[in-house]
């Protein structure tokens, strides 16, 4: 199967109010082109050093999305183009956004890593962190006006039971409406830079799952791409 087929047969089967990220990591340039030609202009990747050489020498009508786990230290490199990056799992990382955006005069669109799975190899907040850090970019005078959250990402556990994965992405689905709650109708927290919008939940082998549990935005790389 072409790059292309692969692509047109995911959408077909994803509704039109689901953004789909192409996960590009470890492919070359000449098979994100073949996606980009088929019209793809989402990509996702998880090295930043992979992402910018890939953004230099790709058209610049893409959206880069970082969905990997990001170091502080390195938020510099894409600060000038990233367009969402999914696992923000720390107030000091989203500090170091804040201030590179800051430093570029962008603002920069992340998601808020959430802890959902079983395994303790996965990142992520848990609700209390969460709380902690919405507080804190509300407050105007912590000076957050350079980052906007506009949802929440999750992964579930590597595993085939479909009620687990279930169970674990309906959670995720419960916080977001939760907080979605409080920052439109309640309006307690509705700021400028915290509007709860994107929920990125669901890889090739649970997708189809996630969007019935909710998912806003799916991020798939193999079903696509082929095998890493
Ligand atoms: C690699 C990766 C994906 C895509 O996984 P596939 O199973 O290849 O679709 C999605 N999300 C994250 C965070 C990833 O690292």
């Amino acid at each position: 199967m072409s790059i292309k087929k692969n692509l047109l047969r995911i959408k077909s089967t994803i509704p039109e109010n689901v953004t789909l990220v192409a996960v590009s990591k470890t492919k070359p340039v000449a098979d994100l082109m073949e996606a980009y030609d088929a019209g793809q202009r989402i990509f996702g990747e998880n090295k930043i050093r992979e992402m910018t050489e890939k953004w230099e020498q790709m058209p610049k009508d893409i959206q880069w999305h970082m969905i990997g786990h990001v170091q502080s230290n390195k938020v510099k490199f894409m600060a000038k183009y990233v367009n969402l990056i999914h696992g923000v799992d720390s107030l000091k990382l989203l500090a170091e956004i804040n201030k590179q955006a800051q430093k570029h005069n962008r603002i920069i669109d992340c998601l808020l890593q959430i802890y959902i799975a079983e395994e303790e190899s996965k990142f992520g907040l848990d609700e209390k962190e969460l709380e902690e850090i919405l507080h804190f970019i509300q407050n105007e005078k912590n000076g957050m006006q350079n980052t906007r959250i506009v949802g929440l990402m999750g992964m579930s556990t590597f595993t085939d039971n479909q009620n687990q994965i279930k169970k674990e992405f309906l959670h995720l689905k419960s916080i977001f409406d939760k907080i979605a709650t409080k920052s439109t109708v309640e309006g307690s927290l509705k700021t400028k830079n915290c509007q709860f919008i994107t929920l990125s939940m669901g890889m090739s082998g649970d997708y189809q799952l996630a969007i019935e549990c909710g998912s806003t935005m799916v991020r798939i790389g193999s079903s696509i791409f082929g095998n890493r």
